[in-house]
């Protein structure tokens, strides 16, 4: 009986996530979402649009990605492709509300209900998925070192290894972790915050000799104050982006990607990076493939 149930509920996400998929578009007001999309009963889609409202989960000081500045909301690559979801949910623009999200609160705020997704520079981990689920990449970063621009020592995490040169990252990161890996002595050597704007402000104060994280959010950093900061060296991980939601909501999961590759297609992706993160010299690429699972 209760198989039967889901089999049911299963058929009909597949047959209303489909109209909704195709009917996206069409619709009048689309640029401000409308209540008159039509999801399946008892999928996360449903709920939001019926709600007509959809916290979000991001940053809040990262230029480029997700940085609150003078409008009072956060703005940045993220938050523009939060918001081509929340547009195929039907949801206006001005009813999400956004929620600061820390590297080290992401799962816990996933999982708890805090927020209903999370686009906050979150590289797709196995040890994550045990958590939650994430649908994506829509990107591809990776780690790499700022530090300060007259520095000529530090050329790449090895530089590390001789055990004097301080290292700031975040709590939670998959960076503060890999570069455990290059540190002598993590107990002097890494400086951990709770954000990333703490550990620039650490580097231009001369507590740290350096920062790790993303390529991209450092980039945002050297873009708004080039006479103080500079990049060490090349990438030396890969780190996915992907949208976080509830873990196994694989209707909503596959709901995300398939707007993810609508994006790739209609120019959306582009343009929000354009508007955004493009602005700092980063680099798009190709649109990464989404990983089904
Ligand atoms: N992408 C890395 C991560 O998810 C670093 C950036 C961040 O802390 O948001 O841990």
């Amino acid at each position: 009986m209760r198989f039967k149930r889901v089999a049911a509920v299963a058929a009909a996400a597949t047959l209303a996530f489909g109209l909704a998929a195709c009917g996206g578009d069409s619709e009048e007001g689309g640029d401000t979402g409308s209540g008159s999309k039509t999801f399946a009963a008892g999928s996360t889609m449903e709920r939001l649009n019926k709600a007509q409202k959809i916290k979000v989960g991001t940053k809040f000081d990262q230029p480029g990605f997700g940085q609150k500045g003078l409008s009072g909301k956060p703005e940045g690559f993220d938050v523009e492709i939060a918001k081509l979801i929340v547009k195929e949910l039907g949801i206006p623009e001005d009813k999400i509300e956004f929620v600061e999200t820390p590297s080290k609160v992401r799962e816990d705020v996933i999982a708890n209900g805090t927020v209903d997704l999370v686009a906050a520079t979150y590289t797709i981990k196995d040890e994550r998925k045990e958590r939650i689920s994430f649908a994506g990449p829509y990107y591809e970063a990776g780690q790499n070192i700022m530090v300060k621009k007259d520095d000529s020592a530090i050329t790449g995490p090895d530089s590390f290894k001789d055990g004097t040169k301080k290292v700031c990252s975040v709590t939670g990161s998959t960076p503060a972790e890999e570069i455990k890996k290059y540190v002598k002595d993590v107990a002097t050597q890494l400086v951990l915050f709770d954000t990333y704007d703490k550990c620039r402000d650490a580097l231009k104060g001369g507590q740290v000799d350096a920062v790790t994280t993303d390529n991209v959010i450092l980039l945002g950093y050297i873009a708004k104050d080039e006479a103080s900061f500079k990049m060490a060296g090349q990438n030396f991980t890969k780190e996915p982006y992907g949208i976080g939601v509830k873990k196994d909501d694989t209707d909503f999961r596959n709901f995300i990607n398939d707007i993810l590759e609508k994006s790739y297609s209609d120019g959306s992706w582009k343009k929000a990076w354009d508007d955004t993160a493009g602005k700092f010299g980063a680099e798009l690429g190709n649109p990464p493939t989404i990983e089904r699972y």
